[in-house]
């Protein structure tokens, strides 16, 4: 199924009048970017329709389910964006315009997902991403995995042990904090774990590093809590810090 026309990479009539509504002309160039180097065929469904984002499940020219995360210029919050990217060495020019801190920020979520797979962190693995448009591995079997808040796990003692493993790999091994952790950014998919939404994750010399990793723990615990499991903050830091030397 290959793309001759200029909007081929959407075959469904009603997608391809939403994505029209909510795209510009630059954005669908950098799908078709992307559609050149085989990285997208079709986009097939919306996931997730965002403020910021928009989520589709797509297929690439070897068959592959993808997920695709565009993000939209106009709506994103892009002062909020400039915060995070901000005080990130990897980010030594942070642009003005809204445009390119989008941009920014969606190379900024590409590197995170590098950075977490090298590190082992269960995230979705990044494939490419070209101006507002990335593309990484599909998390779910027909349909998206849901996330926690909509499939929590049956037990759980095993996923804060799970939880607690993944924050000391994410903080020891890949040294970034992920600044959003909730149970809304953690997707069930068939009982394995996976992190999501990686594009406000920072690095462990960023200036606010210490109040995000904070913040994190905070939303964890009130997490467990409600499912039943008390932990105070500073237990979940010290069952961190015990796995140090094993990550
Ligand atoms: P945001 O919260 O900024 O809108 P997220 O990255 O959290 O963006 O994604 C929104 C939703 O899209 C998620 O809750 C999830 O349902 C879905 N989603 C995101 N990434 C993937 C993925 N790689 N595979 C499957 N579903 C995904
Ligand atoms: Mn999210």
């Amino acid at each position: 199924m290959g793309n001759c026309g200029l909007d081929n990479f959407i075959k469904e009539e009603k997608l391809q009048s939403i994505f029209n509504q909510v795209f510009d002309r630059q954005t669908i160039e950098a799908v078709h970017e992307l559609a050149n180097k085989g990285y997208i065929d079709y986009l097939e469904h919306i996931i997730s329709t965002g403020k910021e984002a928009h989520v589709y499940k797509a297929v690439d020219k070897a068959g592959n389910p993808r997920a695709v995360k565009i993000y939209k210029i106009e709506t994103s919050n892009f002062k909020n964006m400039r915060a995070y990217i901000e005080g990130d060495l990897r980010f030594k020019n942070v642009s003005s315009d809204r445009r390119s801190v989008v941009y920014q920020w969606t190379r900024k979520e590409y590197k995170n997902l590098e950075k977490f797979t090298e590190a082992n962190v269960r995230v979705p693995i990044p494939f490419a991403f070209h101006k507002n448009v990335l593309v990484m591995e599909f998390i779910g079997n027909e349909q998206a995995a849901s996330t926690l808040k909509d499939s929590p796990f049956q037990n759980i003692q095993k996923l804060y042990k799970i939880v607690v493993g993944e924050l000391a790999k994410m903080v020891y091994k890949a040294k970034l904090v992920h600044a959003d952790l909730s149970e809304y950014n953690m997707l069930n998919h068939n009982g394995e774990l996976v992190i999501i939404d990686c594009g406000q994750a920072v690095l462990l010399s960023h200036p606010n590093a210490k109040l995000f990793f904070e913040r994190d723990i905070r939303n964890m615990c009130n997490y467990f809590r409600k499912m039943g499991l008390q932990k105070t903050p500073e237990e979940m830091k010290d069952d961190i810090k015990a796995l140090k030397s094993s990550v």
